[in-house]
């Protein structure tokens, strides 16, 4: 067969695989997307574990008519103002609508203040609309029947029960880096989570709200800068352990990433201050200068690289082991400089 470039359908559903790798991963886009545009409020709903439904309203500023076509294409972003060395969004690919419409039915509803709502639906891949719709304001996109298209990537989902889990997961780690907005969790599927709104410096109740009450008591917070890179949050006491490292929270930027050499780091500051086996809990924000981290490392922008490891590495043992001997606790840890 000679060379034929690939229809547009298919580029989609091609790097849909990478964006979309399940139910949860379309929830933390559109909420990303949501808390892009600015909302207070995101209440998100699912059916079936989010394989049959997942919809996300939200009060942010909405999309006007004239750019609802462009927000479902591909390679369309409002984010990129200045460079991949800029980026101040969670979004900026351009990638997780047109992605999640190739592989899912999906319907935008949007409306801009002091503009009529109106709605775009893309089915199989084609679009149809702008029309005129109602919704109150901001922005509602629902998906269904995701991956029905798709019989291999359903296959390997798991059960709606572990599919509705990992979608609550997913919110409440990206909840924890945005306090000032309340997140709704619901559908049949779920007992409804409600993650109410908090002033912004009292990032602790929803630290607390997320990993449960007692962590304000068995934290202690963090407040650490080297050489431009900021770190705050939240290292728990050692005696405050849990069996698998799911607590241990990492942001850069405000974004939920899940990077080793982080976690490999927490690992070393508390070294043998941790029982074998069990593993502490913390919740680290990393205020770094955009040019000295690279996000754009995989299309699902959970992994980072920075410009200079080590300093990150340094900057998190030092300040979580400080915190220790404060604590008048020592083992034989990786030692703060
Ligand atoms: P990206 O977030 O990388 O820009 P997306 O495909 O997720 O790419 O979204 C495309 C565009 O659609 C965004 O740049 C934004 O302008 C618009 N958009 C998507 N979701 C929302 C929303 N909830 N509120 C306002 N605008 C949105
Ligand atoms: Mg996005």
């Amino acid at each position: 067969m000679p060379i034929q470039e690939l229809p547009p359908t298919l580029i989609d559903q091609i790097a849909a695989g990478e964006v979309v790798e399940r139910p949860a991963s379309v929830v933390k886009e559109l909420v990303e997307n949501a808390l892009d545009a600015g909302a207070t409020r995101i209440e998100i709903v699912t059916a079936g574990g989010g394989k049959a439904l997942i919809r996300v309203s939200d009060d942010g500023c909405g999309i006007p008519e004239d750019e609802l076509a462009l927000a479902l294409r591909r390679h369309c972003t409002s984010k990129m103002a200045g460079g991949l060395d800029a980026i101040a969004t969670l979004g900026f690919r351009g990638e997780a609508l047109p992605s999640i419409g190739s592989v899912a039915h999906l319907t935008l509803r949007s409306r801009v203040k002091g503009a009529p709502a109106h709605e775009m639906v893309v089915e199989g891949g084609r679009m149809s609309g702008p029309r005129p719709t109602a919704l109150g304001g901001g922005t509602m996109i629902e998906v269904r029947d995701l991956f029905q298209a798709v019989p291999a990537r359903l296959k390997f989902l798991k059960s709606e029960r572990a599919e509705a889990q990992a979608v609550t997961e997913v919110v409440r780690r990206i909840a924890l880096a945005f306090p000032h907005v309340r997140f709704e969790l619901a559908g049949e599927d779920r007992a409804e989570t409600v993650l109410a709104a908090v002033d912004t410096s009292d990032r602790i109740a929803r630290a607390a709200a997320v990993i449960g009450a007692d962590f304000a008591e068995n934290a202690l917070p963090l407040d650490a800068e080297r050489e431009g890179i900021r770190l705050t949050g939240w290292a728990g006491l050692p005696s405050f352990h849990r069996g698998t490292a799911a607590h241990q929270y990492a942001y850069v930027n405000g974004r939920p990433v899940r990077d080793r050499q982080i976690l490999s780091a927490i690992r070393g500051a508390y070294g043998d201050l941790m029982v074998k086996d069990r593993h502490p809990v913390c919740v680290l924000f990393l205020d770094v200068d955009p040019r000295d981290v690279d996000v754009n490392v995989h299309p699902a922008k959970s992994d980072v690289r920075f410009r200079d490891p080590a300093l990150v590495r340094g900057l998190v043992v030092g300040a979580i082991r400080r915190l220790m001997l404060d604590q008048g606790l020592r083992g034989s840890t990786e030692g703060a400089d």
